[in-house]
């Protein structure tokens, strides 16, 4: 999932200072998941806000409404009502979901929450990083570990010099990502796979954003 947390009230009041109606806009996606931006996270949001602006002598009014997915245009309409009543808006969903909205949106539209990577959930309140989106999957290759999310360097083929004990360098609390693929492969019965060389990613931004379009599917809606 997209891995977010909420942001500091005080950012979130800074950036509606000017304004005198508000919608806090929620998604029932990855946000909620995290406990960072479904309804539950809208309705506090929104009671910070009234009670804050209100110690302030500054009233505002604030709605609250929350859709299936912010990153889905389908269910972006469902705001339109809402958000041709307001001067601004604060959404809790992803950075995909805030800048979704915020194209469809006549008003401004701030981030209410900060997103932060694509993970898994570990624990109650615990969440790692798992994946960095590199569209050329080598998961096969280095026992089902990302060597790209779980490297500190994101080495693709081996350790650095500064693996000690399972520990990554950078600090002792971090397993080494190498390690922890070096003792995945060894448990298969897979340490053939480390011979074999994994070409350098590129990351060069030469044809702009990324976009998938699956002919398939946009000929069915045709
Ligand atoms: S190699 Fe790592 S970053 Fe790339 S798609 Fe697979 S899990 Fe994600
Ligand atoms: S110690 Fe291990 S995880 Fe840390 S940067 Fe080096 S190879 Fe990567």
């Amino acid at each position: 999932m997209i891995v977010a947390e909420r942001k500091p009230i005080e950012k979130v009041l800074e950036m509606i200072a000017p304004y005198k109606k508000v919608l806090v806009a929620g998604c029932y996606g990855c946000v909620t998941v995290c406990l960072a931006g479904g309804e539950k996270e809208v309705g506090i949001l929104a009671s910070q806000i009234r009670l804050a602006r209100s110690k302030d002598g500054n009233p505002i009014e604030v709605v609250e409404q929350t859709v299936e997915r912010q990153c889905d245009a389908e269910y972006l309409a469902k705001f339109q009502d809402n958000v041709s009543s307001v001067e601004a808006v604060v959404s809790l969903a992803c950075g995909i979901g805030i800048q979704y909205l915020a194209e469809k949106s006549p008003v401004p539209v701030f981030p209410g929450v900060n997103t932060l990577f694509l993970g898994a959930n570990l624990d109650v309140g615990k969440w790692a990083e798992r994946c960095f989106a590199c569209g050329d999957c080598v998961l096969d290759k280095t026992g089902g570990i990302c060597p790209i999310a779980r490297c500190s360097k994101s080495l693709l083929n081996g350790p650095c010099g500064g693996s000690q004990y399972g520990k990554c360098e950078v600090s002792k609390d971090v397993d080494c990502g190498w390690q922890l693929i070096y003792d995945r492969l060894k448990a298969l019965g897979q340490l053939d796979k480390l011979k074999e060389i994994i070409p350098a990613k590129n990351w060069k931004r030469d044809k702009g954003p990324r976009t998938l379009v699956r002919e398939e599917l946009t000929l069915e809606r045709d």
